[in-house]
């Protein structure tokens, strides 16, 4: 429940918090000093998508008093409409070198994966730039070390979320499978990237195509087998994942502000967040605003190299055929995962302005993907584009700002954002409760593309 009280330009907001909670956590014991401080403290998240949410979570747990805002409904940004992955076997940054050498001829394929919107490509000069520098040998392993940490982490920090938001039922452990076209290429990806992933600590059977239509029967023989992944999991429902981490978040005495964030004035003491028409202070944010993020911190002279890679779902109405896990088809950089409401195929790596017009070769891309995989054509019930957070290194941005501590930023994550958004959340929490010991989050912090 939200009062909302109006001085001159300035609007703060009181939350009635649930005052059972606070008086359970000054019963539990420890330092209660420290406790009374942590919640007077008043910490406001900009952005409710996975990882604003999950970062309020983690936050309100500790004991602060969070507000987020928002221009939109919470979970209606990128993390509508991904995957649902919880891709654990994601240890390998984008960027080196033998993948650059694919990408001109990826380009010129007219239905692959890969596009640039002509007019976005002067935006891509720095991203090219740093993502050129990451390709570096040195780089490319401080960058699976760097994703490494965080995979290894975050199995834990989603388990705490769902429990305490009681959202379990919205996530499974079937594992996810990877098929590939051809023997040839299944068997170049194990001598690559599968082993490589393997070395990372990442748990796969190589599957042949028979033992893969007996996971999944109801899948046309597109492949010659691929790798089982027992330890991914999927959510049935990004968006009721989003609302359950919210319900809980009001129920325990979280506020959520829908207006548009325009500027920040940070000073020693708080923050200033300017919105449409007023403006709100908090003793400290955290920047949560996905690809957004790029424009609020130039405005404080903070450049991110971090671009729009837009990507595509289609909601697949396949009659009585069922998926129990998430298939891929990975010549084709496409995932389909069963959801709660239809079968979702997400797929495509496209370099646009956010706001550009859908591009409907895409979409008939990925119908005839699903077609190839459901082996008959499949009805669609729905249509989605969205822009990834995507940094040149492939690793999110997390952790304070060296200029203005009293701003924490957590985006750009990517293709892992709902597989590191918990982690995220738990990982600035403790940045925010022991602001001298970051020392973990050098791989993640916004200065190291100075
Ligand atoms: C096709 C596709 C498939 C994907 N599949 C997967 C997958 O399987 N697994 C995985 O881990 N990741 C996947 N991803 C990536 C994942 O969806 C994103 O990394 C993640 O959603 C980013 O979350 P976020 O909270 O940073 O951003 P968002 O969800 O975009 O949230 C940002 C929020 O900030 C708000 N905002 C922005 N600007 C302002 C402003 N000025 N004022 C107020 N509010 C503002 C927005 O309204 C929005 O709600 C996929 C992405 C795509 C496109």
């Amino acid at each position: 429940m939200m009062i909302l009280r109006a001085n001159n330009n300035e609007r703060s907001i009181f939350c009635i918090t649930k005052f059972v909670s606070i008086a359970f956590n000054f019963l539990g014991g420890g330092d209660i000093h420290r406790k009374e401080s942590m919640q007077d403290k008043h910490i406001g998240i900009l952005g409710a998508g996975i990882v604003g949410l999950s970062t309020a979570l983690y936050l309100q747990k500790a004991g602060y008093k969070v507000t987020i805002i928002d221009r939109q409904a919470p979970g209606m940004g990128a993390s509508f409409g991904n995957a649902g992955l919880f891709a654990d076997y994601a240890r390998l940054p984008f960027a080196k070198f033998s993948m650059m050498r694919k990408i001109p001829k990826m380009l010129t394929d007219k239905s692959g994966s890969l596009s640039i919107q002509g007019r976005y490509l002067p935006h891509l000069m720095s991203y090219g730039y740093e993502f050129s520098k990451a390709c570096f040998n040195n780089k490319y392993t401080q960058g699976k070390a760097a994703m490494r940490y965080l995979q290894e982490l975050s199995v834990e920090a989603d388990h705490e979320l769902l429990e305490l938001a009681g959202a379990q039922s919205l996530v499974r452990s079937e594992g996810c499978l990877g098929l590939f076209s051809t023997p040839e290429s299944f068997l170049k990806a194990q001598k690559s990237d599968l082993k490589e992933r393997r070395e990372q600590g990442v748990n796969m059977h190589f599957i042949s195509a028979d033992e893969a239509q007996e996971m999944e029967p109801d899948l046309a023989r597109f492949h010659s087998g691929g790798v089982f992944y027992p330890d991914t999991r999927f959510t049935v429902s990004p968006i009721a994942l989003s609302r359950q981490y919210v319900n809980h978040f009001i129920n325990n005495g979280g506020c959520i502000q829908q207006d548009e964030v325009i500027a920040l004035s940070p000073r020693e003491s708080d923050v200033s967040v300017h919105l449409n028409d007023s403006s709100v202070n908090f003793d400290e944010i955290v920047i949560c605003t996905g690809l957004a993020s790029k424009t609020i911190l130039s405005r404080l002279g903070v450049n991110i190299p971090m671009v729009s890679e837009r990507g595509y779902h289609l909601g697949l109405n396949v009659g009585p055929k069922k998926l129990s896990r998430p298939v891929g088809w990975l010549d084709k950089a496409i995932f389909m995962t069963p959801m709660e409401e239809s079968i979702r195929l997400a797929g495509m790596a496209e370099f646009a302005f956010e706001d550009a017009p859908i591009v409907e070769s895409r979409l008939d891309t990925l119908l005839q993907y699903a077609n190839v995989m459901m082996g008959e054509e499949v009805q669609v019930n729905s249509t989605w584009v969205g822009s990834r957070p995507s940094t040149p290194d492939s690793l999110p941005i997390v952790g304070p700002l060296k200029h203005y501590p009293r701003i924490k930023v957590a985006f750009g994550h990517g293709h892992l954002g709902l597989t590191f958004g918990a982690i995220t959340g738990k990982l600035i929490t403790s940045c925010i409760q022991n602001s001298e010991n970051t020392d973990n989050l050098q791989p993640f912090m916004a200065e190291r593309f100075d």
